[in-house]
C-alpha cells in the first residue's frame, strides 16, 4: 500500500481533486478533518486542551471553545506552539492509523500544509501538488467563502509559495482554466499511474 499525500494552496483545488480519487474508489484521510475531530465533543485531544488551557477553553458540549481559542494564538505564538504540542503528535498518530486501516492499493492523504510543516513529506510515498495561480487562488476563494481580496492574500501569505510546492512534489496536477472533464482525466491518468506503482 502506498500513500500519497495531496496538497495545494487554499483554492487550488485540492478538495476537488481529492472527491475525484473517491469517486475512482481511492480511500481518502483527511488531516483537516482529523484534525477537527480531535478537538469535537469528547475528542482525544480534549482531556490535554483542558488541562493545558483551562476548563474555560471547553465548550459546554466537550469540544474545543474554537472562537476562544482562535482568539488566543492569533498573536501568542507560545499558545499557539502549546496547542500543536497538543494536536500534531495525534493528528499524526490519527492521519497513520487511518492510512493503516484504509483498504485499497493506495491511499490519498489530504495534508494541506504538507510543504509547510517538516516531517510529513517523509511520512508519504509521494506528494502530488495541485497548482494553480495566485490570482485563480483570489478569485476561487473570494466566491466559495465570500473573503476579500485583502482576506485571501492574508491566508496565501501565511502558506507555502507555489515554487515551494512544485519543488516538493512528485506530481502536479494544474488546475488553472481546467474544466472538471479535463482534471478528471488528470486524475484518470494519476491513478493509473498509482495503481501500477502500487502493484511494482
Ligand atoms: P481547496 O480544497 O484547495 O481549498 P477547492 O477544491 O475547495 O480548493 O476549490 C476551491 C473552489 O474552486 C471550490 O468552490 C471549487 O468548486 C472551485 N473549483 C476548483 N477547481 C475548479 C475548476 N477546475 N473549475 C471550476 N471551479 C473549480
Amino acid at each position: 500500500m502506498i500513500a500519497v499525500g495531496l496538497t495545494g494552496g487554499i483554492g487550488s483545488g485540492k478538495s476537488t481533486v481529492a472527491d475525484l480519487f473517491a469517486a475512482r474508489g481511492v480511500p481518502l484521510v483527511d488531516t483537516d478533518v482529523i484534525a477537527h475531530r480531535i478537538t469535537a465533543p469528547h475528542g482525544i485531544a480534549m482531556a490535554a486542551i483542558a488541562a493545558q488551557f483551562g476548563p474555560e477553553f471547553v465548550a459546554a458540549d466537550g469540544s474545543m471553545d474554537r472562537a476562544r481559542m482562535r482568539a488566543l494564538v492569533f498573536g501568542d505564538e507560545a499558545a499557539r506552539k502549546r496547542l500543536e504540542a497538543i494536536t500534531h503528535p495525534l493528528i499524526r498518530a490519527e492521519t497513520e492509523r487511518e492510512t493503516r486501516e484504509a483498504n485499497g492499493p493506495y491511499v490519498i492523504v489530504v495534508v494541506p500544509l504538507l510543504v509547510e510543516s517538516g516531517s510529513w513529506k517523509t511520512r508519504v510515498d509521494r506528494v502530488l501538488a495541485v497548482d494553480c495561480s495566485v490570482e485563480t487562488q483570489i478569485a476561487r476563494v473570494m466566491r466559495r467563502n465570500g473573503f476579500t481580496r485583502e482576506q485571501v492574500l492574508a491566508i496565501i501569505a501565511r502558506q507555502a509559495t507555489r515554487e515551494a510546492r512544485l519543488a516538493a512534489a512528485d506530481d502536479v496536477i494544474v488546475n488553472d482554466g481546467a474544466t472538471l472533464e479535463t482534471l478528471a482525466q488528470d486524475v484518470q491518468t494519476l491513478h493509473e499511474r498509482y495503481l501500477a506503482l502500487s502493484r511494482a
